[in-house]
C-alpha cells in the first residue's frame, strides 16, 4: 500500500556513490514516498520534521542524511542518532552500518543501557555515527567518554516519544551540549502539536515533511476491535481474552504475531500460557536483562518463535518483515501508540491484522476513541467475528 513512484530510483536523488552502493546492496531500488520528500531536503542541511506512517522506511532516511552528512576522514563522532528503546536503537544502527558497506573507514557505535559502561568507551573511539539510548549517551557525555564537539548531526528517532515524560529532561540536555550550528531530524509516524512544537524547539530554522498528518492510519492492515461479552472479576476478563487469543490465533492464518500486553508480569504469563498450547513463543519486557530482551527479540527475527509477547518497550520502531498479526490485549496509555502496534504488521506495505480485545464499557470507550484515530472496525465476539480477519 505505500504508492512507489515507477519512474524515480535512488540515483535520482544526487546521492554520493557510496551511499548509492550501500543502497543497492540493501536491495532498495527504488525510494518510498518518504524518502524521496525527504532525503533530499535533509542532504541540503535543513532542520526537518519528517512524519509518515510506520513502515514507510524512515530509517533510510536519517541513515542516508547521516551517511551523506560524515566526512570518513575524520575519527571524530559527527552523528548522534537518539532512540527511546535499546531495541530500536540497536536496529537503527545495524541499517546505518548495512547502508555504510561501500564506505570503509566509516563506524557506527550503538550505546545503550543494561550493558557495560567501560566497553563503551572503547566502542566510542574513531566513531563517526553513534546511536544510543538518551539515559545512556547522557551518562558517556557526563563522563566525558562522547564528545560532541564535531557533532553536525541530531536524529530523534520516534521523536515524539522523545520529547515527553523522562525523556525529556536528557534530550534537551544533549541537545544544548551539541554545537549550536548542527542539523536536526525528528521523525515518527506521530506527531501531536505540542510534540511537534518541542522538536521545532530544538531547530534553527525548521522545515516539515509531514505526509500522513490527517491519516495516519494504516491502509494495509485490517483493524478489528472485538468486544468480549462483559464480565466483573479482573481476573475473569484476563481469562476471557486469553482463551480469545487462542481461538483467534487457532482460527487465522498469520506468520508471525506480536502481543501486547499492559503489564510485564502477564506478558511473561501468556507467553508460558501460549508455549504450554504448543505455540514456539517468547516474551520481551522492561523486567529482563538486556541479554534476555535481544535474545527474545533475535528468536522472533530468526523464526525460532512465533509470537512475541510484550509490553508497549516494542509498541514502536521494530522492524520484524514477518509480523503479520498484532493482537492487543489491553489498551494501550495512549491512543497515539495503538497506531505505533498496529504499524508492527504492515512493514512496508505489507498486508496484516491487528485485534484489540476489550471487555467492559470503559475499554469499549477507550477503543472507541482510537477508532476515531484509526482506520478500525468495531466488532462484538461471537462465534464469526475471526472471518473478519480473513
Ligand atoms: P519506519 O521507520 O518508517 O516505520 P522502517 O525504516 O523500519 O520504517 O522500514 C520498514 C521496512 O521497509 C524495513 O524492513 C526496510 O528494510 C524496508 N524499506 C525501507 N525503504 C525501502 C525501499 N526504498 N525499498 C525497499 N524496502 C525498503
Ligand atoms: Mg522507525
Amino acid at each position: 500500500d505505500i504508492e512507489i513512484d515507477e519512474n524515480v530510483t535512488f540515483t535520482d536523488l544526487l546521492l554520493s556513490e557510496p551511499v548509492l552502493a550501500g543502497l543497492h546492496a540493501a536491495g532498495f531500488k527504488r525510494p518510498s514516498p518518504i524518502q524521496l520528500a525527504a532525503i533530499p531536503l535533509g542532504r541540503c542541511g535543513l532542520d526537518l520534521v519528517v512524519q509518515a506512517k510506520s513502515g514507510t522506511g524512515k530509517t533510510c532516511v536519517l541513515a542516508v542524511v547521516a551517511l551523506e552528512a560524515v566526512s570518513v576522514a575524520s575519527p571524530a563522532t559527527q552523528v548522534v542518532v537518539v532512540a527511546p528503546t535499546r531495541e530500536v536503537a540497536v536496529q537503527v544502527a545495524q541499517v546505518v552500518s548495512t547502508l555504510a558497506s561501500a564506505m570503509p573507514g566509516l563506524s557506527t557505535a550503538v550505546v545503550i543501557g543494561g550493558t557495560k559502561l567501560a566497553d563503551d568507551k572503547a566502542r566510542l573511539q574513531q566513531c563517526q555515527v553513534v546511536v544510543g539510548t538518551p539515559g545512556r549517551l547522557a551518562h558517556l557525555v557526563s563522563l566525558g567518554h562522547l564528545h560532541l564537539h564535531c557533532v553536525r548531526l541530531l536524529v530523534l528517532d520516534e521523536a515524539d516519544r522523545l520529547l515527553e515524560g523522562n525523556f525529556l529532561g536528557p534530550v534537551t540536555d544533549l541537545a544544548s551540549a551539541l554545537p549550536l550550528n548542527k542539523q536536526v531530524l525528528c521523525l515518527s509516524a506521530t506527531f501531536s502539536d505540542s510534540a511537534a512544537a518541542q522538536a521545532e524547539g530544538l531547530m534553527r530554522s525548521p522545515s516539515h515533511v509531514r505526509l500522513d498528518r490527517d491519516s495516519p492510519a494504516l491502509l494495509g492492515v485490517n483493524q478489528v476491535v472485538c468486544r468480549l461479552q462483559h464480565v466483573a472479576s479482573p481476573h475473569l476478563r484476563q481469562a476471557a481474552k486469553e482463551a480469545e487469543l487462542l481461538r483467534l490465533l487457532s482460527h487465522v492464518t498469520f506468520n508471525q504475531c506480536l502481543v501486547f500486553s499492559g503489564s510485564q508480569l502477564r506478558a511473561e504469563s501468556v507467553c508460558h500460557r501460549l508455549k504450554a498450547e504448543g505455540w514456539p513463543s517468547a516474551y520481551l519486557t522492561g523486567a529482563q536483562c538486556q541479554t534476555e530482551r535481544l535474545a527474545a527479540l533475535e528468536s522472533l527475527q530468526t523464526h525460532r518463535c512465533r509470537i512475541l509477547v510484550a509490553t508497549d518497550l516494542a509498541a514502536r520502531g521494530l522492524d520484524s518483515a514477518h509480523v503479520n498479526l498484532v493482537v492487543s490485549l489491553d489498551l494501550p496509555q495512549e491512543p497515539a501508540t495503538y497506531l505505533h502496534r498496529a504499524g508492527r504488521a504492515g512493514r512496508y506495505g505489507s498486508r496484516g491484522a491487528a485485534v484489540m480485545l476489550v471487555c467492559g464499557p470503559e475499554e469499549w470507550y477507550g477503543a472507541r476513541a482510537i477508532a476515531t484515530l484509526a482506520n478500525v472496525r468495531l466488532l462484538l465476539a461471537g462465534k464469526h467475528w475471526v472471518n473478519h480477519l480473513a
